[in-house]
């Protein structure tokens, strides 16, 4: 429930200079495993003519694959403009198809032909690194090769009318085929995102956005039907194509949607989008007889700030003091931007009565604090090289469901008034809502 923020569910997220040392080995072997397979694959492959019926599939594919990304650049490039956000990659539904019908090496080359032409008319374009690009394309290649392992080469092709995926056991040995190309990919994607930047990351953040699964199973299912058809009528692939284009526009409404609920200037939760899922986790937590916590907060004299530095060094400031929130919440906490220098938190999954209280005003003295340490850099063009803004702070009103009242307007009204309170009693404090005075952090005590 976070404010939106891309989770590192792509190899965009990488550093770009410095690699650390375990990330380069990783990217050499991983780089190097994947052109030994399939260039030793294909020295092992006998020269009949089933290897060359396949040699041909595998060329076809990759027509598939290229006029595919041709089709689709064209949406891509409407996405862009409205979205800003980079390319989404379905070219899954050929390189799994591949894997599906032609032996291990065979599609290897099809994806190493597939991205080679993604990374001509899409990322060199768009400014990638190539180093990302080319470890992507290994990882690819590793997940195909491991699904085409598991689902002995041609089975699709080799039994009439397809049966082999019509049965049971058929489909048991498909779905192993999807989660060995989805885990291959996932996990090595993964290994490289925690040796890049030397944490480990949790397993959500591993996992990734379950919309992107959606999608990546859709396109897959896709990549089935196209394999079947390639077996029967070869022309009817292309009936994938269509659905495939549709396919790229639900994603451009995906991110239309969570544009929508970002603020840009702070990447947090616009106003209307946090009171929606404020709603949602009051409701929800009344049910269950638990509790929320309501924090509004708003910087100190702030006006100062941009009279002193430049609108642009505040807004560098708003930036900064978004990702202290951010930093100080919990994963199911949502943080959204209430107007101007005014921000909102809704701390979710507290108990009920006194102790509740006690963990929203320590989450609320944890961001005061955080606030109160930034030391801001501005950007040299909007304020001189050597800038740092400090001595900033912020006051927050808070407000407990249960204590406070029990629906959102309630505790947004009590926050509210805590801030007020906050304001009146000097700035740089937290005041609580109901019984204010008993756990009230104080200025001597807030440096
Ligand atoms: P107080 O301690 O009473 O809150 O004082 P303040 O100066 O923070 O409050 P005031 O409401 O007088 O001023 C808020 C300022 O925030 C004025 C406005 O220009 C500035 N502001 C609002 N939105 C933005 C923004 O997006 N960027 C920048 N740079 N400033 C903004
Ligand atoms: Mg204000
Ligand atoms: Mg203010």
């Amino acid at each position: 429930m976070r404010a939106s923020r891309r989770s590192p569910g792509g190899a965009r997220d990488w550093p770009i200079r410095g690699l650390p040392g375990p990330l380069l080995v990783l990217l050499l072997v991983v780089e190097t495993a994947a052109v030994t397979l399939v260039a030793v694959g294909l020295v092992l492959l006998p020269a009949t003519r089933a290897t060359g019926t396949a040699a041909l599939g595998a060329a076809g594919l990759v027509a598939l694959g290229v006029l595919h990304t041709e089709l689709a650049t064209g949406i891509e490039r409407v996405r862009r403009r409205v979205a800003h956000s980079s390319y989404f990659d379905l070219s899954s539904v050929w390189t799994f198809a591949a894997a599906l019908l032609l032996p291990g090496p065979l599609a290897g080359l099809v994806v190493a032909g597939i991205y080679v032409h993604l990374w001509w008319r899409v990322w060199r374009p768009a400014g990638a690194a190539l180093y990302r690009h080319v470890y992507t394309t290994a990882t690819v290649v590793l997940a195909a090769t491991a699904a085409a392992a598991l689902l002995p080469a041609g089975r699709i092709a080799a039994v009439p009318g397809g049966g082999a995926v019509g049965t049971l056991a058929g489909i048991a040995v498909l779905l192993a085929a999807m989660a060995g190309y989805v885990l291959v990919n996932q996990v090595l994607v993964a290994l490289a995102l925690a040796l890049g930047a030397g944490r480990r990351f949790a397993l959500r953040e591993v996992l990734g956005d379950l919309d992107d699964h959606v999608l990546e199973g859709a396109t897959l299912c896709l990549a089935v039907l196209a394999a079947l058809a390639a077996t029967r009528e070869p022309l009817l692939v292309l009936l994938v194509l269509p659905p495939l284009l549709v396919l790229h526009r639900a994603v451009l409404i995906r991110q239309l949607e969570e544009r929508a609920n970002t603020d840009a200037k702070t990447g947090l939760l616009t106003a209307a989008a946090w009171r929606g899922r404020a709603h949602r986790a009051t409701v929800r937590a009344r049910r269950q007889r638990g509790s929320v916590g309501v924090l509004i907060l708003d910087l100190d004299h702030f006006k100062a700030v941009n009279d002193g530095y430049g609108h642009l060094a505040g807004d560098e400031v708003l930036a900064a003091v978004s990702g202290s929130l951010l930093a100080e919440v919990r994963d199911g906490d949502a943080v959204g931007r209430f107007g101007g220098e005014e921000f909102v938190v809704l701390l979710a999954g507290l108990p009920r009565g006194l102790e509740g209280r006690a963990q929203a005003h320590a989450a609320a003295e944890r961001i005061r604090r955080r606030v109160r340490a930034l030391a801001v850099h501005p950007d040299p063009a909007g304020a001189g090289p050597s800038t740092t803004i400090g001595d900033l702070s912020i006051s927050v009103g808070a407000a407990l469901q249960g204590l406070d009242g029990e629906t959102l307007d309630d505790l947004m009204q009590v926050a509210d008034y805590a801030l007020y309170e906050a304001k009146r009693a000097g700035r740089n404090r937290v005041r609580l809502g109901g019984d204010a005075g008993t756990l009230d952090g104080d200025r001597s005590q807030a440096d």
